[in-house]
């Protein structure tokens, strides 16, 4: 919430709630993304974090990218898989995932169904930084992350 947002503000139907603006992911368009929108529950400063809530169409994905912030994931929607450093994990509702600072992260859905997340992140952050050539060759070393690089 904002600081003048109502204290409360009730779920209305498919992962939306009251008073909740549905907001494209992200705002410029340097960063390679699909199929992703954002909603942002908490915002306020009092609270030094914001949980926001990330839903991907069937076969969507989050940016490839790393931070000195950390974020901590709940699936809340759906099953996919998420890269998180050097591992590709299955992840389903209820999971919980937490990523470290400057650790490669990006969550894709399955392409059957969407998946959704709340993403919980400090107020005050840096900005995500992309890999390079040379750190995308690299990251593709790994089988596991080249099938989920390709997928
Ligand atoms: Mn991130």
């Amino acid at each position: 919430m904002a600081a003048d947002d109502p204290l409360f503000r009730p779920a209305t139907a498919d992962f939306r709630w009251h008073g909740v603006e549905v907001l494209a992911y992200k705002q410029d368009g340097a960063a390679p993304f699909r199929d992703i929108t954002r909603q942002v529950l908490f915002h306020d400063p009092e609270l030094k974090c914001e949980l926001r809530y990330f839903e991907m169409a069937a076969g969507g994905y989050s940016t490839l990218e790393r931070h000195q912030h950390m974020h901590g994931v709940t699936i809340y929607r759906g099953q996919g898989s998420c890269l998180l450093g050097t591992q590709v994990l299955a992840v389903k509702t209820g999971d919980l995932v937490t990523i470290p600072p400057w650790t490669w992260h990006q969550f894709k859905a399955d392409l059957d169904q969407p998946m959704g997340f709340l993403c919980m992140v400090n107020v005050d952050r840096d900005r995500p930084v992309l890999p390079s050539d040379a750190e995308m060759a690299e990251l593709r070393r790994n089988p596991a992350i080249a099938k989920f690089l390709e997928s």
